[in-house]
Order: C-alpha cells, then structure tokens, then sequence
C-alpha cells in the first residue's frame, strides 16, 4: 500500500484544512493527512511532507521522510530551520505564481514611471501641476535575480516598452535582456536604472546586499522595488537614501519582521509605499495542482524537479 503523505505546517487550522482539502482534491490516488491528525503508526511509515513554514521537530518525527515539498517558493526559513541530513527539498514553481508576480512588477512599475507618489502628494496638497511625462521606451527597470520570477517580470517589462536589465549568480542570457551578473555587473544595473525590483532569494551572500554603499552606486532619483524578502534590504540605510534625496521613493512588499510593526518608521514615510506580502500570492489551486504533478512523477517514476541547493540556500 501507498504510505500517507503528511501535511505539515504552522499555519493557523482552518487554513491548514483549506490547503488539505484543495490538495486531497488534487492527489485522489493518495492520502493526505494533516501531521496532527496523524497516528504513530502512520508517522512511522509516511514518505512525502507536503510543507508550509513547517515546525522542523514534527518533521524529525516523520522518520521515512523521503522528499520535503514546500507549498511556498522562498524557503529560506525551512533550509535554515532542517538538519543537514533532512531529504531533498522541492520548492514551488508555478507558471500562475510566476505570471502573478510579473503583473505585479509592471504594475508598480507602471505607478513609479508614471509618477504616481508624486500625484497622491499633490493631491494632498491641492496642486494641480503637470510632471513632465516619461516614456516606458526611456524608463530603465532593473531586476535583481533572473529564476522563475525574476525571467518572467523582464519578460512583462519588456513586453509594455521598457528596456530591461538583469542580475543573477551565474551568467545569464535572456532575450532582450541585458544581463549582468557578478559585483561590476551589479554595479553596472545599478547605475543605469531608473528602478530596480529585487527577485532575489534570501541567502547569506544577499543577506544586507543592498546596504548604503550599493544604494549609493543607484542613480540619483531612482527608485527601488523590493518584492523578494525584507533582508535583503538594508531599511535603516534605505531611509537615509530616501531622507537624503539620493532615491526617490521606494515599494516594499517584505520586510525584516511581517506583520511590520505600528512603530516602523517605514510606515509614515512619504517615500515609502508599504504593502503587506501581496504581491504575487500563492494560489491554492494551481499550488496544488503542480505539487500533486511533482508527486505523481515521483511515485512513477522516482524522479523530482530540481531540488533547493543546499550549499547556495535556493
Ligand atoms: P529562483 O528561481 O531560485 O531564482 C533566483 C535568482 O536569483 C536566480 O537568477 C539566481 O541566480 C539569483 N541569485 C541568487 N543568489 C544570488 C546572488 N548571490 N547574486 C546574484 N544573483 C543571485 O527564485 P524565484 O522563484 O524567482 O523566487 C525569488 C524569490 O522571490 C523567492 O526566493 C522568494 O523569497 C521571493 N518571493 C516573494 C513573493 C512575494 O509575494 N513577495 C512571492 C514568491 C516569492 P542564478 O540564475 O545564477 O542561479
């Protein structure tokens, strides 16, 4: 018989149920359970955890564990949080959370091109005053990080008209494209974008990556976008950047502590638009749907996708 696969998460129960239910809907040939419905005996023989932020001692208990499949694409948590000898790790790549995310880079794209901020604060003010309009075809983007996400917003963001650049680890060809990659490379981008959208995952080595000197490299009223995770940006040297005039406004999505605190100082500035981790949500049906392909593959044929590098973090 086919051993359960268990689902293991820290979120709170009725959301749990809701991803057992979409999941059990999309993996009729297996059984799911969640790990705190589960028997002893069938903790004993479970192969498969299908994942979410998961406590790492429950994992511990699941000793046949064979494959760890997250239901979120950044698992910088969970690689930190699992000991060295845990099974392999599949995050999610999902082609509807990838076209998420590049709608949104365009569309915040769009709102700092088309001076947006600049708009709401003259309307606080009553000024009717007319910015001199910028074109796409002379509004240079930047993305930080060219993977699943990051390939799929210079794609969107060169569809609507802007010339796009990129940076990755390794070097990178992506039509269209000008792709950097290594500290020139970065310094590069840098300088000759009018924004620049972090898609980076977190990582020690892009842990603080952009701190003060890098935000110094940014050309003068540009603007930074960060959609990948809070750490990666350095805020207390944002904040000078904003408050010296360097950059011009900033989008953050992620933060060093989610929900951000009443007290941040990031949620008053004038230069700052904060939103609350929306920008490309996770959607459960099609989450499930690749999850329970990824599976299906594996029980035939016990291959996996490409799993989390352990020595690179992503
Ligand atoms: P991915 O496919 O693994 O791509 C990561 C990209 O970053 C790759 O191009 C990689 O370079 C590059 N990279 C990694 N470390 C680097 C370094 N030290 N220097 C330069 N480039 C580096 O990841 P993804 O699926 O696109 O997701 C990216 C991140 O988005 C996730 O990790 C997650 O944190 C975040 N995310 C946010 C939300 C949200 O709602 N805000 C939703 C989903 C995901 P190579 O190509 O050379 O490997």
């Amino acid at each position: 018989m086919t051993p359960p696969v268990a689902l293991v998460t820290r979120l709170d129960e009725t959301a749990e149920i809701a991803w057992q239910q979409r999941l059990a809907a999309a993996m009729p040939g297996e059984t799911l359970l969640r790990f705190s419905a589960m028997s002893p005996a069938q903790r004993d023989v479970a192969d498969i955890a299908i994942v979410a932020n998961p406590d790492p001692a429950d994992l511990a208990r699941l000793p046949r564990l064979r494959l760890v499949h997250s239901l979120w694409a950044g698992v910088e948590r969970l690689m930190a949080e699992l000991p060295p000898d845990a099974p392999p790790v599949v995050r999610l790549v999902d082609p509807e959370l990838s076209r998420t995310m590049a709608e949104a880079v365009l569309a915040w794209t769009y709102y700092l091109q088309r001076d947006m901020p600049a708009y709401a604060r003259q309307q606080r003010e009553k000024q009717w005053r007319q910015r001199p309009y910028r074109p796409a075809s002379g509004y240079h983007v930047g993305v930080l990080g060219l993977g699943e996400l990051g390939a799929a917003a210079c794609r969107a963001l060169k569809q609507a008209g802007f010339p796009v650049a990129g940076w990755s680890r390794s070097a990178k060809a992506l039509d269209g494209v000008h792709c950097h990659h290594g500290e020139v490379g970065l310094t590069t981008l840098l300088a000759g974008c009018d924004a620049v959208i972090c898609l980076l995952p977190l990582t020690p080595q892009t842990r603080g990556l952009l701190n003060a000197d890098r935000l110094a490299r940014m050309k003068t009223g540009a603007a930074l976008v960060n959609f990948a995770r809070g750490p990666v940006v350095v805020a207390d040297d944002l904040l000078a950047a904003l408050d010296g005039g360097h950059l011009s406004h900033a989008v953050l999505d992620v933060f060093d502590t989610e929900p951000l605190p009443p007290q941040s100082p990031l949620w008053e500035h004038p230069a700052i638009t904060v939103l609350p981790h929306v920008s490309a949500p996770t959607s459960p049906d099609s989450a499930a749907a690749v999850v329970a392909a990824n599976i299906a593959v594996y029980r035939r044929s016990g291959l996996l996708p490409p799993v989390v590098d352990r020595d690179r973090g992503y």
